[in-house]
């Protein structure tokens, strides 16, 4: 009989789970996720940051310091095998006067200690040249070449496509209502479609983790959600800047950032709002909290474009956990329960290393690993036709017209595209989006939303008034007009 897991939550770090219990003899994988897609919770809206893992003090934050670390270092091999687009740009936390030099000191000696290669702190000539756009006001920066960005909804789509490919069963729109514990074992799980039996339960399921955890018994912790608000600028937007621009870190948040995302895009943000812990839903952008990132990114780069050339604002919630540190435990009673929550930032960075931990702590109940012999590492991504050359997008017209035919006009998406996403299992608008980035570009849709509607439709066979743009409840239209129904 196999050891059967459910993973709750299709986030970045449920989805690396995933992949990493994938790759052995012995387990059926089920991953419960409530929403229509994976990656939907703080893991699509994040700055996509690879910390280089100065930032977390290891006697206060063990995991957050040795997870970190690690992870920025297994995604070099797993973004190259996943074919996530990445950018090894480095970072610059800018220092403006001698308090702050001062936090560069500490967290130069404190990244060193984590075992961070190349740290330097740098003076003003040498900020210059590494980042011609950083403020003329720096008196000094630290330098973290190791520090990356990657796409992080491309990040978890891709861990997710691998894991099923090697034998893991994705259950979508699947809520979880309770871990279900008999005789002090974990028995499985109550979801909204039926009970689900389980050797094993990893609860990843963000910042619903402690009311989870709860439902098996074990409380002793709190999630509460800290909202941080961004601007995303169209991708031919200037200044670009090719590094990431931190200020020196507050306790509470690194603060607020200016980079450029894998995909090429300005961004600004995320300021940190502590919410209420009903709030847990609240990815709304507020007017204070967009003002507050503006004031804050001005002190880094010279001249950020106007705010009115943003083309979205958006908000993700981190799940902030009253503990400070990640929680990635297991328990005696009740035993087959691992919770891997409280995954606040650096949560993306941690997430293969965070995987890997829960397969040790699955380890330590007996379990013998052994990897498949039919275990597939890699992942083809997507066709992108915008980044071909034009010997090649021919070559692929004339083996398939329907590359000839553009649908998001803004960022070169072309029908063989959206099919190809949704071949790979997209089945609502933003499950296009997300994989293509059809709708993402200066016109957010308003040209290609229809067209892409009529693909959804036509191709799943789904009526036209079904495809929604999100899942249940969020439909585009109501019904025809013409036909009288
Ligand atoms: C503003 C902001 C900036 C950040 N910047 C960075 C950064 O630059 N670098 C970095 O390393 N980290 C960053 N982080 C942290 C990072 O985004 C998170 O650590 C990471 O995404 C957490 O992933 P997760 O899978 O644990 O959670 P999530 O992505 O939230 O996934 C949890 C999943 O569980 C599902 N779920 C919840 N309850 C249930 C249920 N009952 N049944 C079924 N499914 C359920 C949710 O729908 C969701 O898909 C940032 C976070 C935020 C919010």
């Amino acid at each position: 009989m196999p050891f059967r897991v459910a993973i709750i939550g299709a986030g970045v770090v449920g989805s690396a789970v995933a992949r990493e219990l994938s790759k052995y003899e012995g387990f059926e994988v089920h991953v419960l996720e409530k929403e229509a897609d994976v990656g939907w919770g703080a893991s699509k809206a994040n700055t996509g940051i690879l910390h280089a893992g100065y930032d977390d003090d290891p006697s206060k934050f063990p995991m957050r310091a040795r997870l970190c670390r690690a992870g920025n270092e297994l995604w070099r091999g797993l973004a190259d095998e996943l074919e996530v687009p990445v950018r090894w740009c480095g970072s610059l936390v800018l220092a403006f006067d001698e308090n702050e030099r001062r936090v560069l000191a500490e967290l130069l000696s404190r990244g060193r200690s984590n075992g961070v290669p190349g740290l330097r702190v740098v003076g003003t000539d040498l900020v210059q040249k590494l980042e011609s756009n950083a403020s003329k006001e720096a008196v000094e920066a630290l330098w973290a070449p190791t520090s990356g960005i990657i796409s992080p909804y491309e990040a978890t789509v891709a861990l997710i496509e691998n894991a099923t490919e090697n034998g893991a069963k994705l259950h979508l729109e699947t809520l979880a209502r309770r871990i279900v514990v008999k005789d002090r074992r974990v028995v499985g799980v109550e979801t909204d479609r039926g009970f689900l039996e389980a050797d094993a339960v990893v609860n990843a399921s963000g910042i619903f983790g402690d009311l989870l955890s709860g439902t098996a018994g074990i409380s002793g912790f709190r999630i509460r959600p800290r909202r941080g608000e961004y601007f995303v600028f169209d991708r031919d937007a200037e200044p670009k800047v090719g590094m990431t621009l931190f200020p020196a870190p507050r306790p509470e948040t690194k603060g607020v950032v200016v980079t450029q995302t894998a995909d090429g895009n300005l961004l600004v943000g995320p300021n940190a709002k502590d919410l209420g812990e009903k709030e847990r839903e609240s990815t709304e952008t507020t007017k204070g909290g967009l003002e507050e990132v503006w004031r804050e990114a001005s002190r880094l780069v010279v001249g950020l474009p106007p705010r009115s050339a943003a083309i979205r604002t958006f908000a993700g919630l981190r799940p902030e956990p009253d503990r400070g540190d990640f929680i990635i435990e297991a328990y005696e009673d009740p035993s087959g329960l691992v919770n891997c929550v409280g995954t606040r930032s650096p949560g993306l960075t941690s997430a293969p290393a965070i995987a890997m931990e829960v397969a040790k702590l699955l380890a330590k109940g007996g379990f013998r690993f052994a990897i498949k012999g039919k275990w597939k590492s890699r992942r083809k991504a997507m066709t992108r036709f915008r980044d071909l050359p034009s010997s090649e997008r021919d070559g692929l017209i004339s083996k398939d017209p329907s590359y000839g035919r553009i649908v998001c006009t803004c960022e070169t998406v072309t029908e063989a595209e959206i099919k190809e996403a949704i071949r790979r299992g997209a089945r609502t608008l933003d499950s296009i989006k997300f994989r293509t980035r059809a709708g993402m570009g200066r016109c957010q849709g308003s040209f290609c939303l229809a067209k892409m509607m009529v693909l959804l439709s036509r191709e799943t066979g789904t009526r036209i008034e079904d495809v929604s743009v999100k899942g249940k409840g969020s439909n585009v239209v109501l019904g025809r007009v013409r036909d009288g129904t």
